[in-house]
């Protein structure tokens, strides 16, 4: 009993921390109406796509836009603490479960590109390693030139979206790519830190109304959280808390959000 009651209150001051992140937000956002402009979306794990601007991307599709997913893992590690499902099963469900969920965004044929880093040991600035990862993801930028380039938050809480947003803010530098950054929200909307606030007052905040979108999303969320689970009983894609699927549903989405141009970079 004692237990449930401080884990009520526990949950309800995360939902309004939750609450007045969406609001402030809110209040810095401008509307921003996803156009055809090709673009180059990077994930670090399958799911992030959905959770994190499901609704942008079913409206560029719509819009005729050229998207290429970058899939920095396969999230093999979402059940390393729950049941012995092996790792490659992991991989091969997970990866089904992101073309099923584009295809329920309405992207049929993806362009998709795998980075192959281990889920959960994401490469750490100063290491050759980190080296190696932030030259491929510039020379794919180079590549593929994109006019948007939407990858994590830098402070979105979880240890492999703030390591992948360094790599992507570096790679865009290094790359020389004049682009529009847009960088999405997953696991800050759960653990809000100071520094996400930070950020988030540095940044150009811009919101996408996905209503049009919402039943597109919701689908591409019920591949993921309500396909057949692992044998622990929980999805492929690892435990998530309720009042963060909540959020996720919503169908308006937000990016922190600059332009790029060769000559200038602005620090966040
Ligand atoms: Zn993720
Ligand atoms: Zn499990």
């Amino acid at each position: 009993m004692h237990n449930s009651f401080e884990q009520r209150i526990a949950q309800s001051s995360r939902r309004v921390r939750m609450k007045t992140l969406r609001h402030i937000l809110e209040y810095r956002a401008t509307v921003f109406n996803p156009s055809y402009a090709k673009c180059m979306v990077i994930l670090p794990h399958p799911d992030d796509e959905v959770f994190g601007m499901g609704g942008t991307i079913a409206a560029k599709f719509a819009a005729g836009a050229e998207c290429v997913f970058i899939l920095a893992s396969l999230g093999e590690k979402s059940h390393c603490q729950c049941c012995l499902s092996s790792e490659s099963m992991i991989k091969a469900k997970r990866r089904e479960q992101f073309s099923a969920a584009l295809a329920a965004l309405g992207v049929l044929n993806p362009s998709i590109i795998e980075l192959g880093l281990v889920d959960s040991e994401f490469p750490v600035a100063g290491t050759g390693y980190y080296a190696q990862c932030l030259e491929r993801i510039a020379e794919l930028l180079r590549e593929v030139a994109p006019e948007e380039v939407y990858y994590p938050a830098k402070n979105d809480s979880h240890p492999d979206h703030k390591a992948l947003s360094i790599l992507c803010s570096e790679g865009i530098t290094q790359s020389r790519l004049s682009c529009r950054e847009l960088r999405y929200i997953t696991w800050g909307w759960y653990l809000p830190s100071v520094k996400l606030c930070k950020e988030l007052a540095r940044s150009n905040v811009v919101k996408v109304d996905g209503q049009s979108w919402a039943e597109r999303k919701q689908e591409a969320i019920d591949i993921y959280l309500k396909s057949p689970p692992a044998p622990c009983g929980e999805p492929y894609c690892g435990h998530l808390p309720k009042l963060l699927i909540e959020v996720f549903s919503e169908s308006q989405e937000f990016f922190l959000s600059q332009h790029n141009v060769i000559s200038f970079k602005s620090e966040v």
